[in-house]
């Protein structure tokens, strides 16, 4: 026996429950059918005074998680934006677990830091932003966004003549950080992390886009350092904020420009957007997640940088203990907020791989061709009103009252056919519709129409 034979009973058995897990998605009730509070007891036995056999603690594990677990992989999953797994990126990822690479340092792991390097170029290509771009594979959008305001505060305070590093922001020059009035709640994370403090709004129209007369007119407001952070793919309706005329406003007042696209950055593979996107590659930085969109497990964000030297003098350090070149390009640690890092850009090389670059195209087209069909189908349903321009992924549904639409909500969740979330939008109660797993198809769309008219059925014989 050597010690990797003590690993081939676990992973048979784990390769087993994980092809159980998969073929269940498109069957079983698509939310947990336990509850935390049961999972908490299930999961609750004292600390084991010993050890277990590795094989076993599969097995135990599997069987305990299993009522908790919700379909979230499923072509049926239509709650927040998730994304499912493209099976050449699950595959790599089990990799990137056994290979158990600290994936920090170019010189002491080339094959993931190579794989994660070519992963990032084809997104540049793919994405098409500039080419000398830095590539980071961060956690996930949150980060990604993290990244590129880090950046962009590093830029600012340098052109205000700030050493940021040597003093920090005690005494520096106030940044004002301006936001659409519908951004993503990470986007003030990343700002408070920061030190930041909160974002001044600049309006937004109906769709959630910013109005670029607000933007223009909260510049004209300020003296110092500023920071604009626009986005691509509005969690509600999936718009876009008018990329180039915002850009322009902001280079103008020599303001640093972040787009968070945690989704909706993916559009710019497509021809089909180019309209909508028109001026994106102008920004400084920009965040996407692969683990919506493209369909890798979590976690996996991208944070993309304009600046290569300006994201390593943000994140980058060289301890004596390290292996690194002098004049090499930064390492991976070097652009993300992980020293110690998993190889989480290699499932991103793997999806692209597997998909090619029409596969990328076709599944970013078809994930918004089913959107636009769950939109036809649904508001063709009685007294179903779509609230938003399907130009996306998105889809936010009212049914009239607030209370009718939160009663089929809570059927749909019940009913665990499909799995749409509900949100508030706009002053009102939605059931909020996200398409963005790789598998659904035809059939799932149709169905998951179904799906809502019967829950309307249920509601309206209900309170009938
Ligand atoms: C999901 C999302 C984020 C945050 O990304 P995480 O991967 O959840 O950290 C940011 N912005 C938008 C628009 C998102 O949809």
């Amino acid at each position: 026996m050597t010690a990797a034979d003590d690993y081939r009973d676990p992973l048979r058995r784990a390769q087993a429950h994980a092809l159980e897990w998969l073929s269940s998605v498109d069957t079983r009730h698509v939310g947990p059918t336990a509850s935390i509070d049961e999972l908490m007891a299930s999961f609750s036995m004292p600390l084991p005074t010993g050890p277990t056999d590795p094989g076993e603690v599969v097995d135990e594990l599997a069987r305990l998680a299993e009522p908790g677990l919700m379909a979230m992989p499923s072509g049926r999953f239509f709650g927040w934006v998730i994304g499912g797994t493209l099976p050449a990126a699950l595959g790599a990822d089990w990799l990137v677990s056994a290979w158990d690479q600290n994936a920090a340092m170019r010189l002491a792991t080339p094959a993931t830091a190579a794989a994660e390097e070519v992963a990032g170029r084809w997104l540049l290509e793919l994405l098409r932003l500039p080419a000398t771009s830095a590539v980071g594979f961060a956690t996930g959008g949150t980060t990604a966004n993290f990244v590129g305001l880090a950046a962009g505060r590093q830029f600012v305070l340098q052109q205000a003549g700030w050493d940021l590093d040597a003093h920090g922001l005690s005494g520096a020059p106030r940044i004002t950080v301006l936001v659409g009035e519908e951004r993503h709640t990470s986007v003030d994370l990343a700002l408070r992390y920061l030190g930041l403090g909160r974002g001044q709004n600049v309006a937004a129209d109906e769709q959630g886009r910013i109005v670029p007369s607000a933007l223009a007119e909260a510049l004209a407001g300020i003296d110092g350092p500023v920071i604009v952070a626009l986005q691509a793919g509005n969690l509600h309706s999936g718009a876009f904020d008018p990329m180039r005329e915002c850009i322009e406003l902001a280079h103008a007042s020599g303001a640093w420009v972040h787009v968070d696209g945690a989704f909706g950055l993916w559009a710019a593979v497509s021809e089909s957007w180019d309209e909508l996107l028109d001026g994106l590659g102008e920004a400084d930085s920009w965040a996407t997640d692969a683990h919506k969109t493209l369909n890798v497990p979590y976690d996996c964000g991208v944070a993309i940088v304009s600046r290569p030297q300006l994201l390593q003098e943000t994140f980058g350090a060289r301890p004596a203990y390290l292996i690194q070149e002098d004049a090499a390009p930064s390492d991976p640690f070097e652009r993300v907020p992980e020293f110690s890092r998993r190889a989480r850009g290699v499932p991103v090389w793997a999806a692209v791989r597997q998909l090619g670059r029409s596969g990328v195209i076709a599944l970013v087209e078809g994930l918004a061709a089913n959107a636009r069909a769950l939109a036809g189908g649904i508001s063709r349903l009685p007294g179903a009103e779509i609230l938003n321009e399907v130009v996306f992924t998105q889809v936010s549904v009212s049914f009239g009252s607030d209370e009718r639409t939160r009663a089929v909500t809570a059927q749909l969740m019940a009913d665990g056919a499909v799995w749409m979330s509900g949100s508030r939008w706009r002053e009102r109660d939605i059931l909020r519709i996200s398409v963005s797993n790789w598998s659904t198809d035809a059939t799932h769309v149709a169905n998951a129409v179904t799906a809502v008219a019967d829950a309307l059925a249920a509601v309206d014989a209900a309170g009938g």
